[in-house]
């Protein structure tokens, strides 16, 4: 059974460290892929070393060249697809049906960030002055930390590296420990593509020894993070007691607003793929669906009858809709929210146990849940439980309806269905998240528009699109003055 090697300078490297976590099937924990190495602060530090060393070479490469090398990185990824999508399914759980989209948005990003090559330019601006000339450039930062969690071990990677390198900085990157493989098959794509030595490095390891390392190293000069809020906001005060950016993109608790002149078919079809893909474990997860009164009891009826024809079961066979859970703590946490809707008052009306019988004994699998009659107040409404499990919560309107979607402390994405243009820019207006969608699945954006959320989801620009290149570089503001003495 292989133990991942970090990837610094160049190299793939074993680990010195003897203690090592397995990497299991989540469909079924009998099955380990490979054992995740405990790596140190030293080795954390030594990856670190190789990034330093490299910057200066990479920064001083033109973009463009840069850019060849992101656009064969996205062509071995093409070429290996399947591979990495089937990998990901084992080890993360989810479909492969969504694995497969997953490859993909990273092929986009990086495709996407190999044409920023051509175009990392900055702007000209008229000066006060008289023959003088004035514009920006955009220069490189240095070494980024990027540190991302498991439910997209492959696409997050992907659209944080790609900008990073376009911009000139080089790398070290820290994956989620459930998620090794998919982290080893992207790295391994950019080593194969011809990247210098010690532009991109991988350091497998824990979030509190190496993740931390990373973040309080003097030489990191930027984070980028995605993961939950509590890691989160921790490690944006560390960066911002040493005086250096970070890009903490977070939790989400995303309202999918039904009103009575939607079509209902596209509402419950992209509810069920909102809520109940990816087994629910997505920041983007549609897990509140406001629904007005008026068509609430046809809603959830018509809900529930297409909750019960979604197959469950290992991600890898090709009709599964829903996967188990990553892992047993993933699984308890989901199992307790749960409990907690039901003491809440919530009306229990479909799932909310875990199936272990047959298929399902050695896998971590929770049927897929309905609550109703859910309020505001509950914690079920307003905490992000990371499973499949939809809240209904019923209004009378379209005010009510964003009252309740507005009440969180979250926001990343959001959704209404309806027939009504005025009512649906209303919502476009006053919805408070990072992406609005009317009648359209919500789930991962699209690589040249940003990506992101507001209030206690993000901190810092937004990912993908052009505006993530001003979190990896700076401006530099450059005045000319052209107006010297004739000499002589
Ligand atoms: P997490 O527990 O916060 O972990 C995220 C990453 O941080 C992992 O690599 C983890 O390493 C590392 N980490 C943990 N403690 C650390 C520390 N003290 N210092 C430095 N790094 C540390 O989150 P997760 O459970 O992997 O991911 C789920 C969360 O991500 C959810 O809240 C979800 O909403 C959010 N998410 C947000 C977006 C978005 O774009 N807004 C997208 C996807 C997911 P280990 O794995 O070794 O613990």
């Amino acid at each position: 059974m292989p133990t991942y090697r970090n990837f610094v300078g160049g190299e793939w490297r074993e680990s010195s460290s003897n203690q090592a976590t397995p990497n299991i099937n989540p469909a079924n924990q009998d099955q380990v892929f490979g054992w995740v190495p405990h790596s140190t602060r030293e080795e954390a530090s030594a990856a670190v070393q190789a990034a330093v060393d490299a910057f200066p070479g990479w920064r001083d490469t033109p973009a463009p060249a840069r850019g060849e090398i992101l656009l064969q990185a996205a062509r071995i990824m093409r070429d290996r697809k399947e591979e990495i999508a089937q990998m990901l399914t084992c080890e993360e759980g989810k479909a492969i049906r969504e694995s497969r989209p997953e490859v993909q948005k990273a092929i986009q990003i990086t495709e996407f960030m190999a044409g920023a090559g051509r175009r990392l330019g900055g702007a000209t601006a008229p000066s006060e002055m008289r023959n003088n000339f004035a514009y920006t450039v955009r220069q490189p930062l240095g070494v980024i930390a990027i540190i991302t969690p498991w439910n997209f071990p492959v696409s997050i990677p992907a659209w944080k590296i790609a900008p990073a390198l376009i911009s000139g900085n080089t790398v070290v990157f820290k994956p989620a420990s459930w998620t090794p493989a998919s982290a080893e098959l992207l790295t391994q794509c950019y080593a194969d593509a011809g990247l210098p030595k010690g532009v991109l490095n991988l350091i497998y390891g824990s979030g509190s020894e190496v993740g931390s390392a990373l973040v309080n190293h003097p030489e990191v000069k930027a984070l980028s993070f995605t993961g939950s809020n509590a890691i989160g906001v921790r490690l944006y005060e560390q960066c911002a007691h040493r005086g250096v950016r970070a890009q903490c993109e977070m939790g989400g608790k995303n309202p999918c607003v039904v009103l009575e002149d939607a079509d209902l078919t596209l509402a419950i079809e992209a509810l069920v793929g909102g809520a109940f893909g990816a087994t629910g474990q997505r920041c983007t997860a549609m897990s509140r669906a406001i629904v007005v009164d008026a068509i609430a009891d046809e809603f959830l009826d018509r809900l529930i009858a297409r909750t019960q024809q979604l197959p469950i079961g290992f991600g890898g066979n090709e009709n599964t809709f829903i996967g188990p859970l990553v892992s047993a703590d993933q699984m308890n946490s989901v199992l307790e929210y749960i409990e907690i809707g039901k003491q809440e008052g919530a009306k229990l009306i479909y799932g909310g146990q875990r199936l272990s019988d047959g298929d399902y004994q050695h896998g971590y699998f929770i049927a897929p849940t309905i609550f109703d009659q859910v309020t505001r107040q509950m914690r079920i409404a307003r905490e992000e439980i990371f499973g499949p499990i939809i809240s209904i919560l019923r209004v009378p309107d379209l005010d009510a309806a964003l009252e309740a979607a507005n009440d969180v402390d979250l926001g990343l994405t959001s959704v209404i269905y309806t027939n009504d243009l005025a009512r649906a820019f209303r919502f476009v207006e006053k919805i408070q998240a990072g992406m609005a969608h009317v009648n359209s699945p919500w789930l991962g954006g699209e690589v040249q528009l940003p990506f992101g959320g507001t209030k206690a989801t993000g901190i810092g620009p937004h990912e993908m699109g052009d505006e993530v290149l001003d979190f990896y570089t700076d401006t530099k503001s450059v005045y000319i003055n052209y107006n010297l003495p004739k000499r002589g």
